[in-house]
């Protein structure tokens, strides 16, 4: 039966040397390798970790290694396919078990497990199910058990699968059989209860952090919804997305504009036919149709590996559903954005919705969840901080690098003074009225209510005259979102001022106000913070992509089963010429490399002879230069010093290229250096003697410092800014050179 015995033989190196030739990753992602190590001992195992952390692989690899085949139990059909699909294409040795099986492939895959041929087989929780099908695992050799999508079993989460507490059967009936069980979803009471009902035996316990540093999050107001999504996705053309909308009737609705608009988004909800529904789920996992519009039902069943971006075009019930959609973006570790519109009418919707829940506990923790996610909407601080607090979670930065607020592409502007005038309306009416209410107040409103209210008479009536009703509006959302104010039961929102908005209105704290500037251009540039600011060649990327499109067509698998974004823009930043280079990018094992290698060389091979300009970016220059990098990523150069780098080329000098270019020279330095952090080569004859750069190098050596200022002093005259700067290219690429030599500035 089990083999532990062989398996705790099993060397740590064996699992480093399979991620490099079966995956071709360079690392483990954190978390992987102690659970990877965990599984080759023949421990149960419990890994709580974010979508695109890398749970397949903590299975697949032991798998691999081990004796017998590991049994993988997978929620979705479509996902099983897209999983064994892609462990083929890694050169394992997968098959799956399911309702859509065939009699003569299922006595195939019977076949191949009686020679010991497979190491993984995927079965549905209901083929599980089926009499007879555990006696049937006996007789073969297990090597342990994966439960995948672990909160399945659980009542407590959003995804119960009532087959997958048969699963509960597999630690009575399989006592030597390891199991592990992975799961994202966050929550302890799920956590707990997966644990229990699965009886795992004193397990290893990984809990990740949620942290996904690639998605970039973004909150903005929703004022013109169509116009606001479709100028998204003019920033966003030829890449994979998904926009949330809370009904199947706006899910219709935004697909219909769109196409109206030329871009061919598609539906998906439960409302449509089995067939057009599955179509339209396919043409996305394809890369045939960007950008799909769908109600949360969207989601599970793919695990696309290159959706860019992910809008919820309406405020979403929690926070909990908000982090699983939202985390369906980047699995591939790119960068991707989340953006979330919302509006007025999302918050009375949905409290609406949650206040006709009959149940009342149901009720309260509907409205209760629902305060949460407002909350965080109307939050001035961190998104990634709001969110993972959600989670327990604390993040240690000040800045994340990689939501609205922090790379303040919010704008605030002090408005202590409107915050007194509106809490002075709100103190006056005794917290007994709702935002519009005030907001009616302070602008003088004539509405039947103010009059019989008598409440045209307050001091506080028009003092807010000179800003219209959406301004105060949104400034009685800001009070609530700072915390000024507070909202104790969402059915009635009639806000109460707190301690700190007292504080406010006795002029003893300030107040700011987003103004929310967040136009989407500027959206383009800020991108995640791993890797995702790397340049690397747009057009050649471009070319990649359709060369994985057409592999992919033939195979019939997805395109991101045969490389991920990531792969493809590793590529299109090194430019690899040989089979050995190409192995070393990330994602590219050697059954890629046979597979593919060839198609991929001759893409890239073609691109360089009609690009001859393009060269070559290397991922991190031999000696850190203090320069630029610009960031735009059509290969890292912009035009202007693509023009210097044409001069270059016809042997000109450099003051020749500053006289051609009416520049200074020192601006071309700056031209220089940025082609020398992009990896072209330039030659240090065409600019200096051996003896000067002798000279200059001698001046940073005394000064022991790579910056500017105190060599030109200490040169005493004889050496400008340009020439230190120049040489400075040449002098730091030397090998010769220590690594702590000089100090950086
Ligand atoms: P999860 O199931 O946790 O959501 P997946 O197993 O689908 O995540 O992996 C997400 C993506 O990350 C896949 O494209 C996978 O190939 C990639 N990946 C996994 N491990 C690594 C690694 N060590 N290095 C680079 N990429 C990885
Ligand atoms: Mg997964």
């Amino acid at each position: 039966m089990n083999n532990l015995q062989t398996n705790s033989a099993i060397d740590p190196q064996a699992a480093r040397q399979a991620l490099a030739e079966l995956f071709g990753f360079r690392s483990f992602r954190p978390h992987q390798e102690e659970i990877v190590s965990a599984v080759l001992s023949g421990r149960d195992v419990f890994a709580v970790m974010p979508t695109g952390g890398g749970k397949s692989l903590c299975y697949q690899l032991p798998a691999y290694l081990l004796d017998g085949v590991c049994v993988v139990v997978s929620p979705l059909i479509s996902l099983m396919k897209d999983q064994v699909d892609a462990a083929c294409a890694n050169g394992l040795r997968a098959a799956t078990l399911n309702s859509v099986t065939s009699p003569e492939e299922r006595s195939a895959i019977a076949a191949a497990l009686r020679q010991g041929e497979l190491n993984l087989l995927y079965v549905s929780p209901e083929r599980f199910n089926t009499p007879g099908f555990g006696d049937w695992l006996k007789r073969l050799q297990v090597s342990f058990f994966a439960i995948d999508e672990a909160h399945c079993i659980s009542e407590w989460g959003h995804d119960f699968r009532p087959d997958y507490l048969a699963l509960s059967r597999i630690a009575t009936e399989f006592p030597g059989v390891p199991l592990a069980a992975f799961t994202a979803t966050a929550t302890p009471r799920v956590a707990e209860d997966i644990s229990a009902r699965l009886k795992l035996r004193s397990p290893h316990l990984t809990r990740a952090s949620f942290n996904r540093p690639n998605l970039f999050y973004q909150v903005t107001p929703k004022d013109d919804l169509d116009g606001q999504l479709r100028e998204f996705l003019r920033d966003h053309q030829g890449e994979s997305g998904i926009i949330y909308r809370t009904t199947r009737k706006n899910v219709e609705a935004t697909a219909a504009m769109l196409r109206s608009h030329g871009i061919p988004a598609r539906a998906y909800h439960a409302g449509l036919p089995d067939g057009e529904r599955a179509e339209n789920q396919d043409s996305f996992r394809r890369d045939e149709c960007q950008v799909i519009v769908a109600t949360i039902a969207f989601g599970m069943g793919i695990d696309k590996s290159n959706v860019r971006y992910v809008v919820h075009a309406d405020l979403p019930k929690n926070i909990e559903g908000y982090y699983q959609e939202t985390g369906r973006a980047g699995r591939d570790g790119e960068a991707a954005r989340c953006v979330l519109f919302h509006g007025r009418q999302d918050v009375a919707q949905l409290t609406r919705f949650a206040a006709d829940i009959e149940d009342e506990e149901a009720r309260e923790t509907a409205l209760s969840q629902l305060g949460q996610m407002l909350n965080f909407a109307r939050t001035d601080n961190c998104r990634r901080v709001a969110l993972l607090g959600y989670f327990g979670e604390k993040f240690p930065e000040k800045n994340c690098g990689a939501c609205d607020v922090c790379l303040g592409e919010v704008e605030r502007e002090d408005a202590t003074v409107s915050a007194q005038k509106a809490l002075s309306a709100v103190a006056r009416t005794d917290g007994r009225f709702g935002a519009g209410h005030i907001a009616d107040i302070l602008t003088a409103a004539n509405t039947k209510r103010i009059r019989e209210q008598g409440h045209d008479r307050l001091p506080t009536y028009g003092v807010g005259k000179d800003r219209d009703k959406s301004y105060w509006r949104a400034v009685m959302d800001a009070l609530l979102g700072q915390g000024l104010t507070r909202v104790d039961d969402p059915r009635y929102p009639t806000p109460t001022i707190t301690d700190d908005g007292w504080k406010v209105l006795r002029g003893q704290r300030t107040f700011q106000l987003i103004k929310q500037a967040a136009s989407s251009r500027k959206s383009r540039k800020s991108r995640g913070t791993i890797d995702g600011d790397e340049p690397y060649s747009l057009g050649l990327f471009a070319s990649l992509r359709e060369a994985r499109t057409r592999r992919a067509r033939a195979d019939n698998v997805p395109p991101y089963v045969v490389f991920s974004d990531r792969t493809l823009h590793e590529m299109a930043r090194v430019f690899p010429d040989t089979r050995e280079k190409l192995l070393a990018i990330n994602g590219v094992g050697k059954r890629k490399l046979e597979a593919y290698g060839k198609e991929f060389l001759a893409v890239i091979n073609a691109y360089r002879q009609a690009n001859p300009g393009e060269v070559a970016i290397p991922t991190a220059p031999r000696k850190p230069v203090p320069c630029f990098i610009p960031p735009n990523p059509g290969g890292g150069r912009t035009g202007t010093v693509l023009e210097t780098m044409r001069l270059l080329e016809e042997g000109k000098s450099l003051p020749e290229i500053a006289k051609a270019r009416s520049l200074k020279a020192d601006t071309i330095v700056t031209h220089l250096e940025a082609l020398a952090a992009t990896g072209y080569e330039l030659h240090q004859d065409q600019f200096f003697t051996p003896r000067r750069l002798e000279e200059i190098f001698a001046l940073y050596r005394q000064t022991q410092t790579w910056q500017l200022k105190p060599v030109v002093e200490e040169s005493k005259g004889t050496l400008d800014y340009s020439e230190a700067r120049l040489a400075r290219i040449f002098l730091q690429q030397r090998e010769d050179f220590g690594e702590n030599a000089l100090t950086e500035d």
